[in-house]
């Protein structure tokens, strides 16, 4: 449904349903309404009519979890965690790691594809440490973001509960020493993001010559955030001979590269279908200027509908702003920035998980990888820099089949046409 006809008590003026006649030149915008950094985007690019649940292909896995070559303790615990039916990636990828190929998933957030790749992966481990005990060291998962390694934690633990399999979570902005200390211990897998991988390396805590399952999760935002020659050191590390698995939502010509050095005979496997933005109904609400947005964010989200609200904001220093203007007026908001401890970013997205606070205020960056079920709305208070940022911030509603709404704040016509 689009704006206009929303429920929300809050109705912002000008965004009309489906309007789409703005200035019509791709003039950029002059610097009075937020000073943006990327390229001008046209509003009406942050307008969509959701496509229905109904019109949407619903994929049909060819497996049921039980038709896969996992020992009892695997399908034990995908059981209590409540997984029935595979998801295309998991029903396509997961018959191709079990059997030892190298696989390139093209796949968005949101698709399953973590446990595709650390199901097939706890089985294999399980099934030799139980035998020799020797899987110490094994796998090495990266990932672009800290809380993108958190999650992969999260989900390697829950899937691996009982079997005495142990992980190390090495990501930056968290004490070097107590990784040091897991690093130690001797782990079965080394989940990290790649500055902080380098630095153990650098400092021979971490030894890369047993690993024999590699994962890139999420390479595309990994080269975006500059991590390449990173990756690159880290990967020549570990031993030709292991089994690579590559994740990617694009494959551009650098990724391809990589996929060429890394990877052994690859299958590829791709479940990425329309935009994930097409299922989220999106809208333009148009404000003067700072304070006009500021007062009718306010009463958008007062609107009885916004229950799960993801705002986005280009600087550290906007958002934490944001988010104390928002306390302020009576809202219950966290905020997470570049500019926040590790575990000031880790507690404030838990209480946003939790349902604890209503309303999380973030960066880009902050942002990115995150799983958070239920976003009711995501807001984009600064536009996004580039359009593809635009569709990972919008990404993080509308998960799972679920609906979901996005506004993009754009200034007032006259203002756009000038
Ligand atoms: P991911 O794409 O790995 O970040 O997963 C997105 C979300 O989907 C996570 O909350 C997963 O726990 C959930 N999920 C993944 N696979 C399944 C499945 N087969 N059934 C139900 N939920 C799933």
């Amino acid at each position: 449904m689009p704006y206009g006809q929303h429920r929300s008590s809050a109705k912002p003026r000008g965004a009309r349903p489906g309007h789409r006649s703005f200035g019509g030149s791709h003039q950029r915008r002059g610097s009075g309404n937020g000073v943006r950094r990327g390229a001008y985007i046209h509003p009406s690019k942050f307008i969509n009519k959701a496509v229905s649940q109904a019109e949407e292909v619903v994929y049909e896995s060819k497996h049921a979890f039980k038709d896969f070559a996992f020992s009892p303790d695997v399908q034990h615990n995908i059981i209590e965690k409540g997984y029935k039916i595979p998801s295309a990636i998991q029903d396509q990828a997961i018959p191709l790691i079990l059997e030892g190929k190298d696989v390139i998933g093209l796949a968005n957030t949101g698709t399953g594809k973590t446990a595709a790749f650390i199901l097939p992966i706890i089985e294999k481990i399980h099934a030799k440490n139980k035998l020799s005990g020797q899987m110490f060291y094994s796998v090495l998962i990266m990932a672009p973001t800290r809380e993108l390694a958190v999650q992969i934690d999260e989900q390697f633990r829950e899937f691996s509960r009982g079997m005495r399999l142990y992980s190390a979570l090495c990501v930056g902005g968290m004490n070097i020493d107590r990784q040091i200390r897991d690093l130690r211990r001797r782990p079965h897998v080394i989940i990290g993001t790649p500055g902080r991988l380098k630095d153990l390396m650098k400092r021979s805590e971490l030894k890369l010559d047993s690993v024999s399952y590699l994962v890139l999760d999420e390479a595309d935002r990994m080269l975006d955030m500059g991590f390449i020659n990173d990756i690159r050191e880290i990967v020549d590390q570990t031993p030709r001979d292991r089994q690579t698995l590559f994740f990617s939502a694009t494959i551009t010509p650098t990724i391809q590269a990589l996929v060429n050095t890394f990877l052994n005979n690859p299958v590829e496997v791709s479940v990425r279908t329309a935009d994930t933005s097409e299922h989220v109904e999106q809208d333009i609400v148009e404000a003067r200027d700072k304070d006009h947005k500021l007062e009718t964010l306010v009463t958008m989200l007062a609107g009885e509908d916004f229950d799960k609200v993801l705002v986005f904001g280009e600087t550290k220093f906007g958002v934490q702003r944001l988010s104390d203007h928002l306390e302020h007026n009576g809202f219950s908001s966290v905020a997470i920035h570049g500019n926040k401890s590790q575990s000031q970013r880790q507690r404030a997205l838990k209480s946003f998980k939790d349902n604890k606070v209503n309303i999380m205020v973030a960066t880009d960056v902050a942002a990115r990888g995150l799983d958070i079920p239920n976003v009711s709305h995501v807001i984009n208070f600064d536009q996004p820099a580039t359009y593809e940022d635009y569709v990972h911030r919008i990404g993080r509603t509308g998960r799972g089949g679920a609906s979901g709404k996005a506004f993009t704040f754009v200034p007032t016509q006259t203002q756009n046409r000038r």
